[in-house]
């Protein structure tokens, strides 16, 4: 069991608060809205009225002893900043912060957050990939050029095997799991592994390569 800190208790961080408190998890919940603190009262361990701007308070909290810590302040960026700083300055270890604008995002990284959120920024790309193409499930992008990308396997490439496809040589990305019908996961398939109807290959790789891939096997 672990220890968390969840600053801001709107959709956000309160999805956050209570996906953690269901898998088990100590959560302490800090808003400054009285109505948020009793709606979580029954859902996290600890609910608190406060301004997390206070950095007495933080103290008096003992929030210093907690090993994760999460802002999810969207409007406020002065409130999201002032919490991240003081977070960090009382030595938590790991801060994730919700920001909503590159700029906000910046100065979170540059002030010390671990980690930083954007989640109307990704959840916008990520539905910006499924629409264009309907072969792409989900899109995760782990740095500006790189990406893990979910791409539904066409009647192109059944009964072929990951060998024949030879997707590392031809599109320089790699298959690193394929998921079956029945929800199976397969983690780094066999190159004689033969794809079936309603395979989705987990492709990870540069974004351009992957679409290339994707492009072909949809075509
Ligand atoms: P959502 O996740 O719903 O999109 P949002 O990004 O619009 O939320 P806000 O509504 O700005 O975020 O804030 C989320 C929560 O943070 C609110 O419940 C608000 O009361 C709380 N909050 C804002 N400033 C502070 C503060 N200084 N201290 C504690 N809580 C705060």
């Amino acid at each position: 069991m672990k220890q968390f800190v969840v600053i801001g208790l709107g959709r956000f961080g309160g999805s956050i608060a209570k996906t953690l408190s269901e898998l088990g998890h100590e959560v302490m919940a800090i808003d400054q809205d009285e109505q948020k603190v009793q709606d979580f009262l029954p859902i996290v361990t600890q609910t608190i009225q406060a301004d997390a701007t206070d950095e007495k308070l933080l103290l008096d909290l003992g929030v210093r002893n907690v090993d994760n810590a999460i802002v999810s302040i969207g409007d406020d960026i002065q409130a999201s900043i002032l919490a991240t700083l003081i977070l960090k300055d009382i030595g938590v270890p790991h801060v994730t912060v919700k920001a909503i604008s590159e700029l906000h995002q910046k100065v979170l990284e540059k002030i010390g957050a671990d980690k930083v959120i954007h989640p109307e920024r990704d959840m916008g790309i990520r539905v910006a990939h499924h629409l264009i193409s309907k072969n792409i499930l989900d899109h995760i992008e782990i740095s500006s050029k790189y990406s893990i990308v979910e791409v539904v396997a066409t009647e192109k490439v059944f009964g072929k095997s990951l060998a024949a496809l030879d997707v590392r040589a031809k599109y320089h990305c790699n298959v690193i799991a394929i998921r079956s019908k029945d929800n199976k996961m397969n983690i780094t398939p066999a190159a004689d592994e033969k794809i079936q109807p309603g395979d989705v290959f987990i492709v990870i790789g540069r974004n351009e390569d992957i679409h290339a891939f994707e492009k072909k096997i949809g075509e």
